[in-house]
């Protein structure tokens, strides 16, 4: 054995090894977590910046892994959209958020529109109409009450197609937002030629914010664009009354984060559409 005489290991990074071993573990486990019931939906609720009221939904989905406990989508989304599996996860997401909300029209509870997170990589492969249409038949819920939240990424290959795909949703009365805009690639004027319904800021420009701050311009000039094209405007990650009411005076339209809810399991956010 020439093991660690010759220097062999001495070219392997040690620490990479779980890591890989911890890589192979959670795709492998993803078939089987959507086999087993282990992925759930959180709900997180969108306030209107006018009346303070709820006026959206969105769906994040949760992973409850039997040996490794909870594990956070920002793990394994991105080994979902690596393998390709992501296409059976977006749709499981899709249904299970149409079926809920449904559910809780139908119990009497407030309608709001409750919006789902897509993968770039669905604009691409597979059928993104199709699955939508399906599955909106499927669950019975109406289609003003489904919003896609896509990022930038989409549009970074075949625009023609999604826009022509966007247009598509658009008619059949669902809602896109752009999410987490302004950290990606499109241009303000890029947003032009797109049929989008709001975009929303992502955390970064938003966490902390003064109107002293070089960002505040920014953000001010995003808002006005936004509304000059029709857009909504919605702020994420907003976690303090200081950040909220930067937002509010800005005109943003709708604003989300822990300082109103953090995302709940089901059965509690029922308690916020009571
Ligand atoms: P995202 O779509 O930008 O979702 C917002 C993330 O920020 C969520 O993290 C949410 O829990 C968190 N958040 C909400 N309010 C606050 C706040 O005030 N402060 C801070 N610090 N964070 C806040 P989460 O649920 O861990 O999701 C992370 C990302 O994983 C999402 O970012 C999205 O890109 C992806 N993701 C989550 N669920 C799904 C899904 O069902 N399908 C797909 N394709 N991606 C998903
Ligand atoms: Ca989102
Ligand atoms: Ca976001
Ligand atoms: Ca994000």
């Amino acid at each position: 054995a020439k093991e660690e005489g010759d220097g062999y290991f001495r070219y392997y990074k040690p620490n990479l090894l779980p890591l890989i071993a911890e890589k192979m573990q959670l795709e492998n486990g993803l078939y089987k977590a959507l086999q087993e019931n282990q992925f759930y939906l959180q709900y997180q609720p969108k306030m209107s910046s006018v009346t303070g009221e709820l006026c959206g939904i969105e769906a994040l989905i949760r992973w409850n892994h039997p040996e490794l406990g909870f594990i956070p989508p920002d793990k394994f989304i991105p080994l979902a959209e690596e393998s390709g599996f992501i296409m059976e996860i977006d749709r499981w997401v899709f249904r299970e958020a149409c079926r809920q909300n449904k559910a809780w029209q139908d119990a009497g509870l407030k309608r709001a529109s409750v919006s789902v997170n897509i993968s770039a990589r669905h604009f691409y492969q597979g059928n993104l109409k199709e699955m939508i249409t399906e599955e909106l038949q499927a669950t019975g819920l109406e289609p003003q009450y489904v919003s896609l939240e896509i990022t930038e990424g989409v549009f970074m290959r075949n625009i023609e197609k999604v826009i022509e795909t966007i247009q598509h949703l658009r008619g059949l009365g669902i809602q896109i937002s752009i999410d987490d805009f302004g950290t990606g690639y499109s241009s303000l004027s890029q947003l032009q030629r797109l049929p989008i319904s709001d975009v929303k800021l992502d955390r970064s420009f938003i966490r902390g914010i003064t109107i002293e701050d070089k960002r505040s311009s920014i953000v001010r000039a995003i808002i006005e664009l936004a509304h000059s094209m029709n857009m909504r405007v919605v702020a994420e990650g907003v976690e303090t009354p200081d950040e909220a009411d930067f937002c509010r005076n800005l005109n943003c339209d709708e604003l989300q984060g822990y300082l109103f809810s953090r995302p709940l399991p089901a059965s509690d956010f029922e308690k916020l559409l009571a």
